[in-house]
C-alpha cells in the first residue's frame, strides 16, 4: 500500500460522512483514525447511556466508513491498542503509519480545540484544522453579528438565520406575517393514553457489545444503562425524526412548555442526541419541517417553534460559547455558592416536580426543556447553587450534552450567571408557574398555594427570597422590577416568614 498521506481523526461528534475533514482527503490513499477514549468518557463522569449511545454510534459510523471504501482503525476502550487520550492515540498512529499530515475539523469544545493546537508541535507534523461546516454559522460570523451590538438577543439573530436560510419565508417578509409564534405555544397538556412515543430501536451485536463494555467499565457512573433504546445509525435516526414529523410534531407547538407525571417526552423530537454528534443534519430537518409544513400536516406555531430551536437557539448559544470562552464556565453574577444537592443524584426528594424530573433524567439521561431550565435550573437559581457544579451536572447527565451547547444554556439561559448577556431575565419562578404548566403539584407533599411554612411548596418562599437576597441586581432589571415591588410591598411580617421558610429549607438541603 502507498504511503499514507492523511491520518484523519473523526472525532465522537463527527459521525457525518461530509465531515470537512474526510472530504479533504482520499479513502484510496489516507486513513482514518476513530478512538473510544478513556479521558473523553471520563473527563466528567457522562451518564451511561450516553457512553453507550456514543460508542456505539462511532462503531456503525466506522462500519459505514468502511462501506464507503475507507480504512478505518478503530481502537476501541478495551483493545491493547487503547492510548487513553487523543493526544496519545494519535502519536501511536503517527508511529506506525508514518503520515504526511494530521487532518481533523475543528473540535466543538473549546478544551479539545486547544488540545489541537499542541498537536504538530508534539507529533512534528502539521495539522490541518478544517473548519466544522455543518452548522448553518461560523463563530467568526457570530462575532461580527455582536461586534457593537448593545444586546445580543437570540430573536434578532434568529431573523437574520431565516433569511439566510429561507425557511418559512415569503419573499423577505416571513410566512403568516410574524416571526415567532411564541405566544401560541404555552398551552399545560392533558394526560393522553395515545401519547406518542419515541422510536425504540433493537440491539445488534455492535450495542450488545458496547453494553456489555459500559456496564463493566463505567457501573459507577450515574443513570441506567437500560433499557437502552437510541437509535445509533444514520438510517434509524432519520427514521426516528421523520415518525416525529408525523406524530408529535403537529402538537409540538402547543404544548412545548407543558410537563407531565410519567410523560418524559410529550411532544418533544428527542433528536438533540442525534444532531449533536452528526447523525443528523439541522439544516435538512428544519426543511422537512417546513415541507410538513407546506403539505399541511403541521400548524405554522408547531413548524417556526421547532425551526427556531434549531437555526436560532442552537445556533446562537453555538455563537455565545465561543465568543466567551474560555472563561465563560466560570461566570458567577450572583456569587452564588452552594453545593449541588444530593438530589440531583438520587432524586430522593419530597418535591414531586424535581423528582419527576431527575428520576427520568437517570432513566433516560433526558429531559425536556423546559424541565431543565424550570425545574431543576429555576431550583438551583433560587437556592443559589454553585453554577460552575451545576453545569458539570448538566454536561455529565444528559444525552445530548456538549459543552458548546449546555454551557451558555446552563450559564446564561438558567442561571443568568453570566450577568445577562444571553438572557433577558433571570428564569426565576414560584411554584405557581409549575402547577400551571404541570400537573406535579396535585400529588406533592407540598401545598403549591402556601407561601411559608413547612408545608408550603419551597419553590414560593425561595422564589420571593431570591428576591430580597438579589434585588440590587435583579431590580435593575425592567422585566423584574415589579416582583421586587411586590415584595416590598408585603407586610414586614410575611417578609420575616418568607426569610424564615426559605432558610429553614436550605439548611436542610
Ligand atoms: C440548563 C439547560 C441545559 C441544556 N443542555 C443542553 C445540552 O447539553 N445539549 C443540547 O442539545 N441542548 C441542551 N439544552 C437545550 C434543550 O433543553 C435541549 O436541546 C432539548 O431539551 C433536547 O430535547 P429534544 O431533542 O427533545 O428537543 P426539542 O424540544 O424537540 O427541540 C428540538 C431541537 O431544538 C434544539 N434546541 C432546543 N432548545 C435549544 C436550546 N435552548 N439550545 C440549543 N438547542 C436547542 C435541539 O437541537 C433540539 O433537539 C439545555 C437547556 C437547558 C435549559
Ligand atoms: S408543590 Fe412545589 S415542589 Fe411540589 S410539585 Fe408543585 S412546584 Fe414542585
Amino acid at each position: 500500500m502507498a504511503q499514507v498521506q492523511n491520518l484523519v481523526l473523526v472525532l465522537g461528534d463527527q459521525l457525518t460522512p461530509t465531515l470537512t475533514s474526510l472530504a479533504a482527503s482520499d479513502p484510496a490513499r489516507d486513513r482514518v483514525l476513530m478512538a473510544e477514549l478513556h479521558d473523553e468518557a471520563n473527563y466528567v463522569r457522562h451518564h451511561k447511556k450516553k457512553i453507550a449511545f456514543l460508542f456505539s454510534a462511532m462503531r456503525h459510523f466506522a462500519e459505514e466508513l468502511r462501506g464507503a471504501g475507507w480504512t478505518v482503525d478503530y481502537v476501541t476502550l478495551d483493545a491493547p491498542g487503547h492510548r487513553g487520550s487523543f493526544t496519545a492515540q494519535l502519536a501511536a498512529a503517527v508511529a506506525e503509519h508514518r503520515p504526511e499530515r494530521i487532518v481533523v475539523t475543528e473540535a466543538g469544545e473549546w478544551r479539545v480545540a486547544e488540545m489541537m493546537k499542541g498537536w504538530g508541535e508534539r507529533l512534528a507534523l502539521p495539522v490541518d484544522i478544517l473548519p466544522d461546516d455543518r452548522f448553518l454559522t461560523t463563530p467568526s460570523a457570530f462575532r461580527e453579528w455582536a461586534t457593537g451590538r448593545k444586546q445580543l438577543r437570540m430573536e434578532y439573530f434568529y431573523r437574520d438565520m431565516r433569511r439566510r436560510t429561507g425557511l418559512l419565508m415569503e419573499g423577505d417578509q416571513p410566512v403568516g406575517g410574524r416571526w415567532n409564534f411564541d405566544a401560541e405555544n404555552r398551552k399545560p397538556a392533558d394526560v393522553d393514553l395515545f401519547m406518542p412515543r419515541p422510536r425504540a430501536y433493537a440491539h445488534d451485536a455492535i450495542t450488545k457489545d458496547v453494553l456489555s463494555l459500559v456496564a463493566a467499565r463505567f457501573g459507577n457512573h450515574f443513570g441506567d444503562l437500560e433499557p437502552f433504546r437510541y437509535a445509533v445509525t444514520r438510517a434509524d435516526a432519520e427514521a426516528a425524526f421523520a415518525a416525529f414529523v408525523k406524530e408529535a410534531l403537529p402538537r409540538f407547538g402547543d404544548f412545548q412548555d407543558a410537563m407531565l407525571q410519567g410523560e418524559p417526552f410529550l411532544y418533544h423530537s428527542v433528536v438533540a442526541q442525534y444532531l449533536n454528534c452528526g447523525l443528523l443534519d439541522p439544516l435538512r430537518v428544519c426543511r422537512q419541517v417546513e415541507e410538513a409544513w407546506r403539505n399541511g400536516t403541521v400548524p405554522l406555531n408547531a413548524a417556526e417553534g421547532f425551526i427556531r430551536q434549531i437555526i436560532g437557539w442552537r445556533e446562537y448559544v453555538r455563537g455565545i460559547y465561543w465568543l466567551k470562552m474560555p472563561g465563560y464556565e466560570r461566570s458567577n453574577f450572583f456569587g452564588h455558592d452552594r453545593a449541588l444537592p444530593d438530589f440531583y443524584w438520587t432524586a430522593e426528594t419530597d418535591m414531586a416536580c424535581v423528582r419527576a424530573a431527575v428520576t427520568q433524567t437517570k432513566e433516560e439521561a433526558y429531559a425536556h426543556h423546559i424541565q431543565r431550565l424550570m425545574i431543576t435550573g429555576n431550583f438551583a437559581l433560587l437556592a443559589g447553587i454553585d453554577p460552575h457544579e451545576l453545569h458539570e451536572w448538566y454536561l455529565m447527565v444528559y444525552a445530548d450534552a456538549y459543552e458548546w451547547v449546555e454551557l451558555p444554556n446552563t450559564v446564561g439561559m438558567s442561571q443568568f450567571a453570566d450577568g445577562g448577556l444571553l438572557a433577558s431575565k433571570p428564569y426565576a419562578a414560584s411554584g405557581a408557574y409549575i402547577n400551571r404548566m404541570s400537573n406535579y403539584c396535585a400529588a406533592c407533599r407540598y401545598d403549591v398555594k402556601q407561601r411559608t411554612g413547612p408545608n408550603a411548596c419551597p419553590f414560593n418562599a425561595l422564589y420571593w427570597d431570591f428576591m430580597a437576597r438579589h434585588r440590587d441586581r435583579v431590580g435593575r432589571n425592567p422585566r423584574m422590577a415589579q416582583m421586587v415591588r411586590s415584595y416590598d410591598n408585603f407586610p414586614a411580617d410575611e417578609r420575616a416568614r418568607i426569610a424564615e421558610s426559605a432558610a429553614t429549607f436550605l439548611a436542610s438541603l
